[in-house]
């Protein structure tokens, strides 16, 4: 074979390593992107005050509904997102609340409950019996709720934990004025690292208040 024809099939051959080896890197950062294979934990932040909105549609969303009711239909609200996470729970929900008087809010803790989701409900000795509280509610529909059993301090989180891997947090108390009225803040969040010491704490302030401990 003459030189010059060696070369050019050494070239060639060269050039579809080379080919092949950028294919490769590509197709691996593909194989590795974030999102692709190893889903993204979901980060969401909302605002307060939310603008008033219907939220039938998330209660029966298999139904095609016509609610006749005042409110603007079809908004993407805080509230309206607030709510939809609230709702995707399906096997455990719990709260820590310093204020609990939204009754929608109480409604989807209702429906959870009656859907079998286990929801405990950890609340302020002095903020559950208030006016409007919906902590009654919930207590009398059979859901497990506990306060702190010696009062030295307000139990003032604003937590929620879903199926112990999606945490709901921020300056919010569950009540109208909060969502209507305050400029208030909360994070939404799948990160295990943040969901994990919330979940610890929850179950450290739900053993240290069990009543069956405290009794005389
Ligand atoms: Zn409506």
């Amino acid at each position: 074979m003459p030189l010059m024809s060696s070369l050019k099939i050494l070239g060639l051959g060269a050039a579809f390593i080379t080919v092949g080896l950028k294919g490769l890197d590509w197709l691996l950062a593909l194989h590795h992107r974030p999102g692709r294979g190893s889903r993204q934990p979901l980060n969401e932040v909302l605002f307060f005050p939310s603008l008033p909105a219907c939220v039938e549609h998330l209660y029966n969303p298999d139904r095609s509904h016509s609610c006749a009711c005042p409110l603007p239909h079809g908004l993407n609200t805080s509230f309206t997102k607030l709510l939809e996470h609230l709702l995707s729970a399906c096997v455990s929900l719990d709260i820590c609340l310093f204020s609990f008087s939204n009754t929608e809010l109480s409604r989807a803790v209702l429906l959870l409950h009656s859907r079998g989701v286990r929801v405990r409900v950890l609340t302020d000795r002095n903020y559950m019996a208030i006016t409007g509280s919906q902590i009654g509610i919930l207590r009398k529909a059979g859901i497990c709720v506990r306060h702190e059993l010696v009062i030295t301090m307000h139990m003032h989180h604003k937590f929620a934990l879903l199926d112990g891997r999606k945490l709901i947090t921020g300056s919010l108390n569950w009540t109208l004025t909060a969502i209507q009225s305050n400029k208030e803040n909360v994070i939404v969040t799948e990160e295990p690292e943040l969901v994990r010491p919330y979940e610890r704490e929850f179950n450290n302030l739900w053993k240290a208040n069990d009543p069956a401990k405290h009794l005389p």
